[in-house]
């Protein structure tokens, strides 16, 4: 890999980890980065984060077109997380609750919920 590449890696990886709350299409990121990364680039990094496991790729609601989020895969040890099915957009479920649905089910089911469980639903923002 050529050096600009890695810079250019590195700047997308910050980006994305400093707007973990938020989801981007590869062309919001491509603005919102601006002359940080070029276009080709920030095609083929995404790519590959997204079979290197750090980010999170969904289609945006009935769309033909992707929305992406940075997962911290540490952090994200022992939670479940929320897709919304309209935005595409990630959020983290917090422990307690995680835990307490877990327990409820397991007692009335005997089903372990696996801890990469994805819910889908609808967020707030787009309830409205
Ligand atoms: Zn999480
Ligand atoms: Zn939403």
């Amino acid at each position: 890999m050529r050096v600009y590449n890695t810079h250019q890696r590195k700047s997308l990886i910050d980006f994305l980890k400093s707007n973990s709350n938020r989801s981007f299409t590869i062309e919001e990121i491509i603005i919102e980065m601006g002359e940080e990364i070029s276009q080709s680039t920030a095609y083929r990094l995404m790519t590959k984060l997204v079979e290197d496991g750090l980010v999170h790729r969904s289609v945006k609601g009935n769309s033909r077109s992707f929305v992406y989020q940075f997962i911290n895969n540490e952090k994200c040890e022992g939670h479940l997380h929320m897709k919304c099915t309209d935005c595409g957009k990630v959020y983290h479920l917090d422990h307690s609750t995680t835990v307490h649905m877990q327990n409820d089910i397991k007692n009335n089911t005997g089903f372990e919920i696996d801890s990469h469980t994805v819910l889908l639903g609808r967020c707030n923002t787009c309830k409205k």
